[in-house]
């Protein structure tokens, strides 16, 4: 079955696509489908933020449309940057680099380095239907970035077990731990139930 991704990151389309493989799922980019819309993120947590995207372009398109809203919550500084971590420095058009920088600078001095990242994953079907999920990965705050991998704050978390950062772990390493590839295999999970009742 196709699906839109309401997302317009290549790196979270990667993702999603090396995840649901497998799945049935035919995924889909808002672009490849012709969609523009720009969705508002403005909900008060990541599943409303999640629902607002994947409604608005099911709605544009008339497709299944699925969508994350995900984000680094470090405990040090009270769960930011969260909701806001694609525009932590101020703005969305800052890079990786300069949002790593930032966070590293917040965090100078502190030594409680622990921190998670959430997924939650939404999927609203043309006929109502809504499918939910959220999962979480735990690690720590590094003091510099190592590695070239995934994509965000990845090069400065490391998570609990391992002794690479995110952005060392290959591909396959990185979705079988991660919040986005927890989150994805319990939507899958949902999605097969949904599907043998249609
Ligand atoms: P969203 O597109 O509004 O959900 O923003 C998610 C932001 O959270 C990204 O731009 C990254 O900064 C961060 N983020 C989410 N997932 C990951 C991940 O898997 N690795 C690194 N950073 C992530």
């Amino acid at each position: 079955m196709k699906m839109v991704l309401s997302s317009d990151n290549a790196h979270k389309l990667r993702e999603f696509r090396e995840i649901l493989s497998e799945s049935g799922i035919e995924l889909v980019s808002k672009k490849e489908c012709g969609c523009t819309l720009e969705v508002e993120e403005n909900g008060s947590s990541f599943a409303e933020n999640a629902y607002l995207k994947a409604a608005a372009v099911s709605r544009d398109t008339g497709l299944p449309a699925i969508a994350d809203d995900s984000g680094l919550c470090v405990d040090a500084l009270d769960g930011a940057p969260g909701l806001y971590s694609a525009r932590f420095t101020g703005s969305h058009e800052d890079s990786d680099e300069a949002r790593n920088r930032y966070l590293l600078q917040c965090l100078a001095g502190e030594e409680n380095r622990r921190g998670h990242y959430v997924c939650a994953i939404c999927c609203v079907m043309p006929d109502g239907a809504v499918l939910r999920s959220e999962a979480t990965c735990s690690g720590y705050i590094g003091y510099e970035e190592q590695g070239e991998g995934g994509f965000g704050y990845d090069p400065l978390f490391r998570p609990d077990g391992y002794e690479r950062t995110m952005a060392e772990l290959t591909a396959e390493e990185k979705n079988a731990i991660s919040h986005r590839g927890a989150a994805l295999r319990a939507f899958k999970a949902e999605w097969e139930k949904y599907y043998d009742q249609q």
